[in-house]
């Protein structure tokens, strides 16, 4: 199963694909913590990347078509794939098509109101990864998996997650009817999911997204 997840920051494409890949058997990509991995270790495609995530601008296409190239290329792939956050622009999709096309596409739909507030309170784990949003932690510091500190991306800053969401409608939304012109996109709408507190829940977004697979 080749699948893609689509959708703007803050839809869940990451929480989601984490279930998914393990329930489908194939590996999570995330071209996102790609990124940051590659900053942490320094590496020249981090450093490059870095300007571009902290404006919430787009890395250049060929920096993130070759790191995929890459990436697909390698054993663990051979039965398929979840990538999560490529790709961003057509030009990224025509390009994987050449790589290796995808079977589905899963577009994670949720109202603008609920991406604000999730990406606001959204802290991420420095050491396992995990991400959590403060109003289900008893501490916003602490991850409650490991217990390691917890931090919030620069790129959630109100300041810059505007420009995120401006970025997602002007250059990959057109992807949502580039997909649907190839018969491959699978609608998942978490704004008709029921609310419980303030939010639907994580496993009834799980459950629509293997309803829509099915
Ligand atoms: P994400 O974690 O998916 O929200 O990605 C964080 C940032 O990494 C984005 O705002 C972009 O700067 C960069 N990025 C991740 N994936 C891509 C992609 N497919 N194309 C271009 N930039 C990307």
């Amino acid at each position: 199963m080749k699948l893609i997840f689509l959708g703007p920051p803050g839809a869940g494409k990451g929480t989601q694909a984490t279930g998914v890949s393990s329930h489908l058997g194939v590996p999570h990509i995330s071209t996102g913590d790609m990124f940051r991995a590659a900053l942490k270790n320094q590496t020249p495609t981090g450093i490059e990347a870095k300007r571009y995530m902290d404006a919430g601008e787009l890395v250049p296409d060929s920096v993130v078509v070759a790191m995929v190239k890459e990436r697909l290329a390698m054993p663990d792939c051979a039965n398929g794939y979840l990538l999560d956050g490529f790709p961003r622009t057509v030009e990224q999709a025509k390009a994987l098509d050449e790589i290796s096309a995808p079977d589905a596409v899963i577009d994670i739909h949720v109202g603008d109101e609920r991406l604000l507030a999730r990406l606001t309170g959204r802290r991420v784990c420095g050491k396992c990864n995990g991400t959590f949003h403060i109003s289900s932690l008893a501490d916003a510091n602490v991850c409650p998996v490991c217990g390691d500190a917890l931090y919030q991306r620069e790129d959630d800053k109100p300041a810059t997650i505007s420009n995120r969401l401006k970025v997602y409608r002007a250059q990959t939304e057109p992807l949502v009817g580039y997909y649907e012109g190839l018969g491959k996109l699978r609608r998942v709408d978490c704004e008709s999911l029921p609310v419980v507190g303030n939010d639907c829940r994580r496993e009834d977004v799980f459950q629509a997204i293997l309803k829509a697979l099915e």
